[in-house]
């Protein structure tokens, strides 16, 4: 019986990996449920899963959830703060971490997943781009086995036959383009949140969906391909596939190119990272190419229109802290964005301008990845409050 954590549960991922879970009772069980302060939410999960762990980070919430747990009649315990969250996530209560946490805020629980050597199933992109270096050292250290869940790297994951990249000439992330492909960039300074939310192939959390509106999304998993599979940015391409069947494609050496394909649902990624070498059904039916229109379809991304993509790849070739910076100058932007303060355009601009301001430094521990963090967001709300 795999013992398995999910970190971010009353999310979009948290959802899929329960759904997953929960086809499997003979090989599954979710011991610890874990959200940010969604406490009703998290109450309703722990009536259908029955976890021995419920945690929520904000620490205001304990004393509802512990009530409330207590009133659903459930034997789970209660625990609150992100300092829980990392002992649970090291705890002998799993086995397995789902990370899947949005943002920065999932960096520490992730860390102590993988110093602990639990099977690590990463979603939370955002902690590769602030701390790659430095959590694929735990991972290595403590014998960890980490399978990435972001679909393309879900997918390279699954082209590259004992993890070998010797051979590797290059890999090719897709991107959907998100909703406002194919538009200039004039077009697109009047574009709303809802609008912005409103994926055509993905059904995601919010700010994963303004990341594929601006294409940061994509920016964020070429520095996290960087990191996974040990590959420089030169040997990373984008291709934009409006399709969203081919997940991503793995070139080798000698010119055979190997890609992963399958429906847009992440259901399929989250039962590879819980089965593999296995397979489970994970209720994703099978590709049918006919029924889903018979063409595949590729081109270039717009890194006029989407300069959120140019600017990852500009900040993991500076190295150091920028990727850190971008992250959370990023994150600070795109909030704002949703709270209808700040422009879509404001969002590339802010983070550019960030970049430029703040000075990159040697990514040597945690302290300085976590001082370039909160740098970068005190420069990006001084930047914010300037155009409100
Ligand atoms: P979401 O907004 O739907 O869910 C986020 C989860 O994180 C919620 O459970 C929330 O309670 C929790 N959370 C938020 N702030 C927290 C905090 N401070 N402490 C603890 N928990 C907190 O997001 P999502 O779409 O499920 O995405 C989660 C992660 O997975 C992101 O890093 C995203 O980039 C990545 N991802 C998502 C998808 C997808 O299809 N949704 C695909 C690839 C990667
Ligand atoms: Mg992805």
């Amino acid at each position: 019986m795999q013992r398995i954590a999910v970190f971010g549960a009353t999310g979009s991922i948290g959802a899929s990996a329960l759904d997953v879970i929960a086809r499997h009772p003979e090989r599954y069980r979710a011991t610890v449920l874990a959200a940010g302060n969604r406490v009703d939410a998290l109450i309703k999960l722990c009536r259908v899963h029955r976890p021995e762990h419920a945690a929520v980070a904000d620490e205001a919430a304990y004393a509802a959830l512990r009530d409330g747990l207590r009133d659903a009649g459930l034997a789970t315990r209660a625990h609150a703060g992100l300092a829980s969250m990392e002992s649970l996530a090291a705890s002998d209560a799993c086995d397995t971490v789902v990370a899947a946490i949005v943002g920065a805020a999932g960096l520490s629980s992730t860390l102590a997943a993988a110093h602990a050597g639990k099977r690590l199933l990463l979603a939370n992109k955002e902690s590769l781009v602030l701390a790659g270096e430095l959590l694929m050292h735990e991972v290595a250290a403590s014998g960890s086995r980490l399978i990435p869940i972001d679909s393309e790297h879900n997918a390279i994951f699954q082209c590259l036959p004992g993890g070998r990249t010797d051979d590797v000439a290059r890999i090719i992330l897709t991107a959907s383009g998100g909703p406002f492909r194919g538009r200039s960039r004039a077009e697109l300074a009047g574009v709303t949140p809802a609008q912005a939310v409103a994926h055509p192939k993905w059904s995601m959390g919010p700010k994963i969906s303004v990341d594929s509106a601006t294409l940061m999304n994509k920016g964020l998993e070429v520095i996290e391909a960087h990191h996974l599979f040990g590959m420089t940015g030169e040997r990373i391409d984008v291709l934009v596939h409006p399709q969203s069947l081919v997940h991503s494609l793995v070139e080798f050496v000698d010119g055979s190119t190997l890609a992963q394909l399958g429906l847009p649902d992440m259901r399929t990624s989250l039962a590879v990272g819980l089965a593999w070498p296995d397979r489970v059904a994970s209720g994703v039916a099978g590709l049918d190419l006919i029924a889903q229109g018979g063409k595949l379809e590729f081109e270039p991304p717009d890194l006029d229109a989407f300069p959120c993509l140019r600017l990852a790849f500009e900040a993991l070739a500076t190295g150091g802290t920028a990727p850190a910076s971008l992250n959370a100058l990023n994150e600070e932007a795109v909030s704002a964005f949703l709270q209808g303060r700040i422009g879509f355009l404001d969002i590339p601009a802010l983070v550019e301008d960030g970049l430029t301001a703040l000075p990159s430094a040697r990514a040597e521990s945690l302290d300085v990845l976590h001082a370039a963090d909160q740098a970068a967001r005190r420069h990006a709300n001084a930047a914010i409050s300037r155009l409100n």
